[in-house]
């Protein structure tokens, strides 16, 4: 194995395949950017891979789309004949209406929309240095099983969930509660041929409790699952499990992911067989799509322009260089196995949103990164709620917006034009933001 392998350069360099990702690279390239797309999976969608038919939830703050690339990618779903996705309401409190939606084809659309594009998808590629001269990123070097290459860009945007490439560049971040500890992570799965009407009762309580005591109480299943979070898949007859989950995991040490992921394969076969024994509905089906690995929910908190905030949310506050929309709860998972309860207690008055700024995706110092998606900057508690598939798509939208502007006027990310981001999202079809309301 040749140790460098090549040079390249492009306008804008995005890490991270995920939501926010796809949507940056996108939007940077249908403005003319050359566009590289690192990836170290060999498949793109982020969680949307990761945890293979994951709702997207909040896409619809107040009932109104948060548009943008979000409506733009589940519109292609709902149109596709027969339809692919289905916008329902979610049977959790305070959630609002989510998509659920046929994985494999969904994956295939955001393939799709990548290449019109014209984004170049580098998968299985590893970020291994970062190299800086002061408060710029000069380049970064990449593996592949070929060797390294190097990668430089006028603009990087670091859309890696965890703010890997944003930490190695020197961007200040904080992890956790005041104890570190994050939210459990979650390895889910679908079991297929479920008699929906016998599994889900009119009325029926969608955390199972009755059941997952039943099965703690026979030593059936482990004392951490008191509630067995499941629902209809998209599919007749398949149920998603979003609901094995184990704490103690540092989403940022792939040993911990990979130790976490073993426990939790165990659960979901000890799950899987206490729920065709006992579960009506249940008898004749079988497992399917184990997510490869357990899905991460919380690391990096990275520290922005503005840092969005607890109490920020609770006014429901619309900031002017706001990016996209949200009414999402505060989604709380469990940080250790004392309690093992999910809760998603309102955020804000009925019938509220708030906005998430564009300042809470640019760095403080660092004149050429971007950041959008999970690791945006925010405190402990607002990290709760925003950080749903919509909001990160269109933040990385208006990353990638972002990023495109700072290298045609040769702006520092600090000085891009943040009115002009919000026109041209509004342009583009985002709702809620600038003088625009839901
Ligand atoms: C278990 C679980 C349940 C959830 N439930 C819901 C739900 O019901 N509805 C909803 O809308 N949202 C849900 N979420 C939240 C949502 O999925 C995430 O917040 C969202 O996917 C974050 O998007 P992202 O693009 O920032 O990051 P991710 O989706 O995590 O994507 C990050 C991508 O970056 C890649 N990557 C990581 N490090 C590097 C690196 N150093 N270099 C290159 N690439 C890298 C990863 O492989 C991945 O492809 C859930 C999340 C989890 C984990």
């Amino acid at each position: 194995m040749k140790p460098y392998h090549g040079a390249h350069q492009a306008d804008v360099l995005v890490f991270g395949a995920g939501p926010a990702g796809i949507a940056a690279a996108v939007a940077a390239a249908r403005r003319r950017q050359n566009v590289f797309l690192i990836e170290l999976q060999n498949v793109v969608g982020g969680v949307m891979s990761c945890c293979p038919g994951m709702m997207l939830g909040s896409g619809y703050p107040c009932g109104t789309s948060v548009g943008g690339f979000f409506e733009e990618f589940v519109g292609r779903l709902y149109d596709h004949d027969p339809p692919l996705a289905e916008r329902r309401a979610c049977s959790l409190e305070n959630f609002g209406d989510e998509v659920v939606y046929d994985h494999e084809h969904a994956l295939s659309v955001l393939y799709d929309m990548l290449t019109e594009a014209g984004v170049e998808v580098l998968a299985n590629h590893l970020p291994c240095h970062v190299e800086m001269a002061g408060d710029e990123i000069v380049h970064v070097d990449v593996a592949t099983t070929r060797g390294v290459d190097r990668f430089s860009a006028g603009a990087y945007v670091d859309c890696t969930g965890n703010g890997d490439i944003a930490a190695a560049a020197g961007v200040p971040s904080q992890m956790g509660d005041d104890d570190g500890r994050m939210m459990g992570a979650t390895l889910t799965f679908f079991m297929v041929g479920v008699d929906w009407d016998r599994a889900f009762p009119q009325g029926h309580d969608p955390y199972f409790t009755e059941y997952a005591q039943r099965g703690i109480a026979a030593g059936r299943l482990p004392r951490t699952m008191p509630q067995i979070y499941l629902l209809k898949g998209f599919r007749d007859g398949t149920v998603f499990f979003n609901t094995v989950t184990v704490t103690g995991v540092d989403g940022t040490d792939p040993r911990s992911v990979a130790s976490g992921t073993r426990v939790a394969r165990r659960y979901v076969m000890r799950l899987a067989r206490f729920c065709r024994e006992e579960m009506p509905g249940f008898e004749r089906s079988h497992v399917a799509d184990i997510g490869p690995s357990i899905g991460v929910r919380e690391t990096r908190r990275l520290e922005g322009l503005y840092r969005l905030t607890r109490a920020d949310i609770a006014a429901a506050t619309k900031f002017e260089d706001g990016v996209v929309a949200c009414d999402s709860p505060l989604d709380e998972v469990f940080r250790d196995d004392s309690s093992s309860i999910y809760s998603h207690e309102a955020a804000l008055p009925t019938g509220e949103y708030y906005t998430i700024p564009f300042r809470a995706l640019v760095p403080r110092k660092i004149r050429n990164l971007l950041f959008a998606g999970r690791a945006r900057s925010v405190d402990l508690q607002a990290y709760a709620s925003g950080r749903g598939m919509p909001q990160c798509m269109v933040m990385g939208q208006s990353a990638g917006v972002g990023a495109a502007m700072a290298n045609e006027n040769r702006y520092t990310v600090q000085q891009i034009d943040r009115a002009r981001v919000v026109r041209e999202l509004i342009r583009d079809g985002v709702n809620g933001i600038g003088e625009e309301h839901l």
